[in-house]
């Protein structure tokens, strides 16, 4: 580990076939760390993370995003990721999570996520309204609901698979494929993408022993890939104090007036994605209360 992250963008046959192939254990590390997660929520976060990434990827658009929201019912509560095409970043309702492991050994991540809910996705292009898409949770193993939201949503079949393997607290690595047959893509080439995506279900651990690119060739020997683009990804924040006083002024007066009257000492925010704290004095807030009145 510890090779910088990154998101490759391919092509396979001739570009019938498109892909991304993401490393991201510096990233689901910082996540781990940053919200104190036990090993399935790393896992379920982990993969929820690598899953926006890659629909942040595909946005084309430098200052666009997309959120992604699963609710399954499950004792994890809400995840929430957020991407851009650089950068993601997200939380989840309950971190602390402990759940058994599964017969076979693996972390339980459906059962901790549940099945019983949705998976919404928003895309937000600035000025333009956000596409907003929304289906049903298939398993909450995060890969296949991904790749029941393309299907569903976006008319277009999908090849998915995330994975986080963890020691302990400490993620040993993160990665992640993505493969979209064209619309005109032979059947033979998509039997072949069938056939081989066994190959890529334990992504994670392949990854302790191969680079992403060795694997590439490897499992995708005779379809021809090709790197298109290479570019880092990270977690990162984009919270400022200025987004923070935009979000308490839209609080609205009454609410201010309330903080204003009950917390004497002013009051300390928390961002929700990177834990940064910013103090907001007495004084601080009765400042943005006037810019509340002025609205
Ligand atoms: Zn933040």
């Amino acid at each position: 580990m510890n090779d910088k992250d990154q998101m490759i963008r391919i092509t396979l046959a001739d570009g019938m076939v498109r892909g991304l192939l993401l490393t991201a254990t510096n990233t689901v590390a910082a996540a781990a760390a940053i919200h104190n997660t036990t090993p399935v929520a790393t896992a379920a976060f982990g993969r929820t993370l690598m899953g926006t990434a890659m629909l942040g990827t595909m946005l084309k658009q430098d200052d666009a995003s997309v959120t992604v929201t699963i609710a399954g019912g499950g004792p994890i509560g809400k995840i929430v990721c957020v991407a851009d095409s650089k950068s993601v970043r997200g939380y989840v309702d309950v971190p602390n999570i402990q759940i058994p492991l599964r017969n076979d050994g693996k972390l339980n991540v459906g059962y901790a996520v549940g099945n019983e809910g949705r998976m919404s996705v928003v895309k937000d292009y600035g000025m333009k309204s956000p596409y907003i898409g929304q289906v049903e949770l298939v398993s909450g193993e995060i890969a296949e609901d991904f790749a029941s939201y393309y299907v569903q949503s976006e008319q277009t079949p999908t090849l998915q698979s995330l994975g986080v393997l963890t020691n302990g607290d400490a993620v040993l690595s993160a990665g992640g494929v993505l493969l979209q047959p064209m619309p005109d893509c032979p059947d033979s080439i998509i039997e072949q993408l069938e056939f081989r995506s066994p190959m890529f279900a334990d992504i994670s651990r392949e990854l302790c022993y191969e680079p992403m690119l060795d694997l590439m060739n490897r499992w995708l020997d005779g379809l021809k890939p090709v790197v298109l683009e290479t570019n880092p990804i990270s977690y990162s924040c984009n919270c400022s104090r200025s987004r923070m006083e935009k979000a308490l002024i839209t609080l609205g007066k009454e609410e201010l007036t309330h903080m204003i009257e009950d917390e004497q000492e002013g009051a300390e925010l928390t961002c929700h994605f990177c834990k940064k704290q910013e103090k907001f004095t007495q004084h601080d807030l009765i400042r943005l209360l006037n810019k509340a009145q002025e609205k």
